[in-house]
């Protein structure tokens, strides 16, 4: 302990507030447990501050210019004028008005709420060093720790974020004013999505991707209407071309690529956007001193109890893994908070959805096709394209598909695959089905909504039977 430390105890201490840290914290707290939740930084984590929201709402008021800018087909005649310091003004008030929520409902529930970065000290304790000169630090122990530290941007060497030209993800939903050019590197699920946003706001985006298409991990039919809708916006894609260095030149920077046979190309650009993926962030916990386990490439492991090596350590959320996303994390922070109430809660979800806001959206849930045959089954397929849904039509956006899998015999609804409008919200009957061990039969007979979207999930189910109205059958 260091000398003039205060120190506290706790029951649970949660260190980092993200979807994973925040919920565990007041779910532990709801089961009578004292709680205490730590963060370094703003409640809410990367999600709400820095990922899930603030991208999700420049890409809906992107969308709001583009659909009026494109919909004279339907008579309607606009060229909306995009003011980008109110519409980064209006994004941060959503953020505000959710991280804000975020704080209240943790005092509401009684969990304690502190400041400053926590390290383990050993298994029961861990330092917390408030922020700013003179803040000092202090000591709390603690019967369980949840650890939910998150994650932060893969930086290529040599694109270090320090450098202002060279963006993150973070820095490029803070932008006011658009740079002329933007240069991606990475075409995963984050670079397709800012791509999308940078295009709408008239940006000049380019794209440079290692690999041989975009969102490698989709199959093909699922992500050709969004590389469509990419190239229809002007994206120039490249791929095959790894980022090897940049430097500035007098109105920006020049980027060299090197393909897999050495050979280079280079692009001036205004700003450079590197979404390369995620890592793990556990070293600033050190981890260790507690005795917890951490791989070689810096995720903490845990069991279906979200339990780490060390019996009272849980940890939750992207440090814990993939998938990396905001529900599966909050799904973590509640078995966790549970296990420790002493309920016999456990991970055993059947399937976890994701979702990607590109134009048009992708969602998936379970397995592929591909991956049912490889889990042994022979599976049955049904697929319904969004051009003879009339609620698609009737909005005018009936690009895509929604596609089931489903197992033979009794017809268990294995996987789907969608692309289209609201695919991230459609996917959530299907996430349901596969939970409930629900057949296609049920997913048919089940009275849809017309005329909604939805129908295309019921259709889909309809012609994996053999027994579609609207689409011809297989
Ligand atoms: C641009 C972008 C878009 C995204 N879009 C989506 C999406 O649409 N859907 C989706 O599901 N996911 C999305 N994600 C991923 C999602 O943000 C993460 O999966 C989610 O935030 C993980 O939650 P978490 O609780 O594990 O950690 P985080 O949200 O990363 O929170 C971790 C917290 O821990 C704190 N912390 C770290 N170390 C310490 C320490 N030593 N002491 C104290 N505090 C500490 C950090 O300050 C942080 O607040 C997106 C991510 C990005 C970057």
């Amino acid at each position: 302990m260091v000398v003039g430390d205060v120190t506290t105890g706790t029951e649970v201490l949660v260190i980092g507030a993200g979807p994973g840290g925040y919920v565990a914290a007041i779910r532990a707290a709801q089961n009578g447990l004292d709680t205490t939740l730590v963060d370094r930084d703003a409640y809410g984590g990367v999600c709400l501050n820095y990922g899930c929201i603030p991208s999700k709402a420049l890409i809906s008021a992107t969308d709001v210019a583009y659909d009026a800018r494109n919909a004279t087909e339907m008579g309607v005649h606009a060229d909306p004028v995009i003011h980008t310091d109110e519409m980064q003004e209006w994004k941060e008030g959503v953020v505000d008005q959710l991280t804000g929520g975020v704080e209240k409902l943790c005092k509401a529930n009684g969990v304690n709420l502190m400041q400053g970065e926590a390290t383990f000290v050993d298994d029961s304790t861990a330092r917390i060093a408030h922020g700013g000169e003179g803040q000092g630090s202090e000591t709390i122990a603690f019967e369980h720790a949840i650890v939910a530290t998150g994650s932060r941007p893969i930086e290529v060497p040599g694109f270090e974020f320090e450098h202002d030209p060279i963006w993150s993800s973070r820095e490029a939903l803070e932008v006011e004013e658009p740079p002329e050019k933007l240069l991606v590197v990475g075409a995963g699920y984050i670079g397709m999505e800012l791509s999308t946003v940078f295009a709408k706001l008239g940006v000049d985006v380019t794209v440079v991707e290692m690999l041989d298409g975009i969102m490698p991990g989709y199959e093909d039919d699922v992500t050709r209407p969004v590389k469509q809708r990419a190239d229809e916006l002007g994206i120039d894609f490249n791929f095959g071309e790894a980022a090897s260095e940049w430097e500035e030149t007098e109105g920006g920077v020049v980027v060299t690529t090197e393909d897999e046979d050495g050979e280079e190309y280079t692009y001036d650009a205004d700003k450079v956007l590197v979404a390369v993926g995620r890592q793990p962030v556990s070293e600033s916990l050190d981890p260790e001193a507690a005795g917890v386990d951490v791989d070689e490439n810096g995720f903490i492991r845990t069991d279906d109890q979200a339990r780490t090596n060390v019996d009272n350590v849980y940890a939750v959320g992207d440090v814990a893994g993939e998938p990396m996303l905001a529900h599966k994390a909050s799904n973590e922070g509640i078995v966790a908070a549970e296990v420790i109430a002493g309920e016999p809660a456990a991970l055993d979800q059947q399937a976890i959805p994701a979702a990607v806001f590109t134009d048009p959206e992708i969602a998936t849930v379970g397995m592929t096709e591909a991956e049912a045959e490889e889990a042994g089954f022979e599976p049955k397929i049904g697929q319904f394209p969004f051009r003879a849904s009339g609620r698609a039509l009737s909005t005018g956006e009936s690009e895509g598909f929604v596609r089931i899998v489903a197992e033979q015999e009794a017809g268990f609804v294995l996987g789907a695959q969608i692309v289209g409008p609201e695919a991230s919200e459609l996917i959530a009957e299907l996430g349901l089905a596969i939970e409930m061990g629900a057949t296609l039969e049920d997913v048919a007979s089940t009275v849809h909504t017309h005329p909604t979207l939805a129908e295309a999930v019921m259709e889909a189910a309809e012609n994996a039977n053999g027994e579609a109205i609207h689409t011809l059958n297989r």
